[in-house]
């Protein structure tokens, strides 16, 4: 192959809860020259579990990277262009693993299991008025099923191994970006046990101040502090891959998920926000080098630290567990679905009015509400309602979602979002993309490269001290789609107090 064809090439693992994935972006131009794909099984022992085996993780990344190398040979283009490669992950998924074997001791317990629900519980048991914003000036984030250390709290608690390894400091803790980080650097053999600081901040481990872990929080959930990562910032070169294809390319970039979308969207103003279609949906609104904390259920989380020395900048985030996963349901359980793309079209070719909610609390209802206890419900259904729109109000769901977060975000960050930037798979769906504009009443921009969390991750390990290859700003006026609001605001406002309606029930459908 010809070197030197496109320039310095930068690799990204995006490792996401659906699938893994390999890219290879062109420095300069931040062009996608290749990817693999591997989608990544998740199992479901039990109503509310989901786990994933880390070495399924593992392997599809390592093949997506093969893969993706052998596509470049036939592209004629050398391989030993790839000058350093980043990771970015699904967020808070825990693994807890064997620092002698490097075997995984668990599966990986999944960000939106619910299986910590009662952990959850008897850690407020002990505090004031179970208030679940009790460790939030510490860590920025509620009480929940959701953060890592509730999980690998859980995993003490239930699975004996991993007690006696926990006190006898002989297993590593990581979420997926330290997990994969350690196996590529070398596992048993001198791998690297290292997470960024974004990763970090939704452990509940982590002081959001100081950026270090904290020993009040690791005191609190029983977690030695022993068999922690080392916090590094996002952008600067850890290690070298030991075996394969890149033996010897530096890994120097790490973002988790959501912040590297932020990264990717260019979102590196105050002010600037952008949401997150994929299994979830994730609104991060760059709050510069603020800290602001949130009284109406927004996440304080950091949003990138690009460079050792480099000032931490934060953000605001409005999480919803259940977005693009409620398409595979309606697909798999429903059975109303053939493909998750096929929602469009059904919906579109519906033609009786429909007033049907619904709420799919699937993991309980994250921001703004943090419960836990909410259940899904379907309300309005009739004689006459077709399957379509069961399919319109699941599209609608994660629309009035996103709309219960801008409404706090533009409370509590006072520069009003005018605009909403949006990436992630299930953006590629245009009826959502005008619902959500007519919903919010504000124009919604989609970039048409919406691999915008793989490239956040590659141009922060491009950007590195030493690597050097990326500049973090020119790469602006990429083309775009736009959508626009075409209902009244009377309108907007009937059918956003129907979704109110619904929310109400599913708080309240247990005793
Ligand atoms: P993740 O990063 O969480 O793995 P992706 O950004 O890859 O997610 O998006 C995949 C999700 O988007 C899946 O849950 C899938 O059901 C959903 N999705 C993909 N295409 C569509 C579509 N056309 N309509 C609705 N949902 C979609």
């Amino acid at each position: 192959p010809t070197r030197g064809r496109f320039g310095p090439l930068v690799g990204a693992i995006d490792e996401g809860t659906s699938s893994a994935r390999f890219l290879v972006f062109a420095a300069q131009t931040s062009e996608v020259l290749t990817f693999h794909q591997i989608e990544i099984e998740q199992k479901c022992p039990k109503e509310g579990w989901v786990q994933q085996d880390p070495m399924d993780i593992y392997n599809a990344v390592i093949q997506c990277i093969e893969k993706s190398v052998e596509n470049l040979i036939k592209l004629d283009i050398d391989p030993a262009d790839i000058v350093a490669v980043g990771i970015t992950n699904q967020r808070e998924t825990t693994i807890i693993w064997d620092s002698q074997t490097g075997e995984p001791l668990h599966d990986a317990i999944v960000w939106l299991d619910t299986r910590t629900a009662e952990t959850v519980d008897a850690l407020l048991a002990d505090v004031r008025d179970k208030n679940q914003d009790y460790l939030r000036p510490l860590c920025g984030l509620p009480m929940s099923t959701y953060f890592s250390a509730v999980k690998a709290r859980w995993l003490r608690d239930n699975i004996p191994e991993i007690k006696d390894a926990m006190d006898a400091k002989t297993c590593m803790f990581g979420t997926v970006d330290s997990w994969l980080l350690w196996k590529l650097t070398g596992g048993p053999e001198g791998g690297l046990h290292i997470t960024d600081v974004t990763n970090a901040s939704r452990t509940m481990l982590m002081n959001i101040k100081t950026l270090q872990w904290d020993d009040t929080l690791c005191k609190f959930f029983d977690i030695p502090k022993e068999i922690l990562p080392e916090i590094r910032s996002s952008s600067e070169i850890y290690g070298y891959f030991v075996n394969g294809p890149l033996r010897g390319v530096p890994i120097s970039g790490c973002l988790g998920d959501q912040q590297s979308a932020l990264v990717g969207q260019m979102c590196f103003q105050q002010g600037q926000a952008k949401n997150t279609y994929g299994t979830g949906c994730f609104l991060l609104y760059n709050t510069g080098t603020a800290l602001v904390h949130s009284t109406h259920g927004l996440l304080t989380t950091v949003a990138y630290k690009l460079g050792k020395n480099a000032t931490p900048v934060y953000a605001l985030e409005g999480a919803i567990a259940i977005a693009g996963v409620c398409f595979r349901w309606l697909r798999d359980n429903l059975g109303i679905l053939k493909s998750v793309e096929e929602s469009e079209s059904i919906v579109r070719d519906m033609t009786t009015r429909s007033e049907v909610a619904f709420v799919p609390a699937f993991s309980g209802l994250y921001a703004p509400y943090w419960r836990k206890d909410a259940r899904s419900v379907i309300c309005g259904l009739t004689e006459e309602t077709p399957k379509a729109a069961i399919v319109k109000a699941a599209m609608e769901a994660v629309c009035f979602q996103t709309r219960d977060i801008m409404d706090v975000m533009n409370q509590e960050c006072g520069i009003p979002l005018r605009t909403l930037l949006v990436d992630g798979g299930m953006t590629a769906n245009n009826l959502i993309m005008q619902m959500q504009s007519d919903l919010c009443g504000v124009p919604v921009v989609r970039p048409l490269m919406t691999e915008t969390t793989a490239l956040g991750a590659a141009m922060a390990a491009g950007y590195a001290e030493g690597i050097n290859v990326w500049e973090l700003k020119g790469h602006q006026g990429v083309p775009k789609d736009y959508f626009y609001p075409t209902i009244t605001e009377d309108e907007r406002d009937i059918r956003y107090s129907r979704w109110k309606m619904a929310i109400k029930r599913s708080l309240n459908w247990q005793p």
